[in-house]
């Protein structure tokens, strides 16, 4: 028969959010009546917006005539999507040429991979949203596994000694950056500061960051920057991602977009963003139409507003598991500018806590040793529930005592 590829074979089995929900079904069939309520996957709960509803609606409607038909797109996406999205996140700073429209960030960040190809060196934070690391074994850019993480991977770790942002002496030289703001899983959210000595530190070392920004619509504190870009120097040496996942619940639509400027280039001196386009052009064909009108809507003023009001309704949980949290003693940081809560369990098994927070209080969390060694000791909370459940789990809590 045909050979593996030994890159699929690299990959270390029982990705993160399968071993969770193993776990929990194993802990449903011996206890049928326990009312289990997940803090777990960072996966919206909240229907669509009306805005962006009608958006969605009347884009499948016209489909359905002769005059509003349309097959495949401009594999890049629409114009005026990547117009008003150069002109909404970006206030001119990006031109509409150097948006992609995707199916998703995660998508995208697999895919932004052909750029560099296998051989090429990687660092990300730890701990760090799994698709950076895996996306990168499966590449060829990793080398074997050694039992905690993979040669030819620099782990840079962010921990509470470090304020979660990491030292950044160790980068790759000619390598990839993988940074996320605000973070996944840490919930931390890097300053003006910190990133101009990240873009610094990526242009001394001849990197290139790949920066994913899928939480900024959740960022409140307006000294906190929403983009890579807002920092000078940023476009010669990093692409970003983003998504409509976490902003307006467009997880189950699919609609994301990429940034690749002009000025970004390798080191013959060939344009970063013409390969992209290629790229896109070759193994990708397009995001959907309806989806694409869907963010069309959310970059309207009404939409924009319901976008507000939704990842507003996000944080008003993340602060109410904050406070339950605190009142107990935990140590946690995260959620006022982003969904997620990085609680700390000091000298425990990440596992251990889960299991023990499943036992008693009914309620899935994430292990954070799941997001990479740095994690240990750690559980993430995700602010991503229907507001009820999150007030009950909260009660629930108590238990832990
Ligand atoms: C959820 C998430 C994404 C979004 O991925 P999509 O494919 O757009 O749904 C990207 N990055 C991080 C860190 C995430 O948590």
């Amino acid at each position: 028969m045909i050979k593996r590829n030994p890159c699929i074979a690299n990959i270390k089995a029982g990705y993160l959010f399968p071993e969770v929900a193993k776990r929990r079904r194993e802990f449903a069939e011996t206890h049928p009546d326990a009312k289990i309520i997940s803090l777990g996957i960072g996966n919206t709960t909240e229907p669509i917006t009306p805005h962006i509803d009608a958006g969605l609606t009347e884009a499948a409607r016209k489909l359905s005539t002769p005059e509003g038909y349309s097959g495949y797109g401009d594999e890049q996406g629409l114009t005026a999507l990547r117009e008003r999205i150069a002109a909404v996140f970006y206030n001119g700073k990006v031109a509409a040429d150097e948006v992609f429209i995707s199916d998703g960030a995660k998508c995208d960040i697999g895919r932004l991979q052909l750029l560099f190809g296998a051989g090429t060196e990687v660092a990300v934070q730890d701990p760090s949203y799994p698709v950076y690391v895996d996306g990168s074994v499966l590449i060829g850019a990793a080398g074997s596994w050694t039992g905690t993480g993979y040669q030819g991977i620099t782990y840079l770790p962010c921990t509470a000694e470090n304020g979660y942002f990491p030292d950044l002496s160790a980068l790759p030289k000619k390598g990839l950056i993988y940074f996320c703001s605000p973070n996944n899983p840490t919930g931390a959210v890097a300053t003006r500061e910190q990133l101009e000595r990240l873009v610094e530190a990526a242009y001394k070392n001849s990197s290139v960051i790949i920066f994913d920004a899928a939480y900024a619509e959740y960022i409140r504190d307006p000294a906190l920057p929403k983009s890579i870009y807002e920092i000078e120097g940023a476009k010669k040496c990093a692409i970003e991602v983003n998504s409509f996942s976490k902003p307006i619940g467009f997880t189950g639509v699919r609609l994301g977009w990429s940034v690749v400027p002009k000025e970004l280039v390798y080191s013959s001196g060939e344009s970063v963003n013409a390969d992209w386009n290629r790229i896109c052009t070759t193994v990708f064909n397009g995001a959907g139409n309806i989806a694409q009108a869907g963010g069309l809507a959310a970059l309207e003023p009404e939409g924009l507003k319901e976008m507000k009001e939704l990842t507003d309704f996000y944080l008003g949980n993340a602060k109410l598991i904050r406070s339950a949290l605190r009142e107990l003693g935990i140590n946690c940081v995260g959620g006022d500018n982003s969904p997620y809560i990085w609680a700390q369990f000091p000298g425990r098994d990440s596992w251990e806590v889960f299991g023990e927070i499943l036992e008693k209080c009914h309620v899935v969390t994430t292990p954070g040793s799941g997001f990479g060694p740095a994690g240990e000791s750690f559980i993430r909370f995700s602010a991503f529930g229907h507001r009820s459940d999150v007030e009950e789990a909260c009660r629930r809590l108590a238990k832990l005592k």
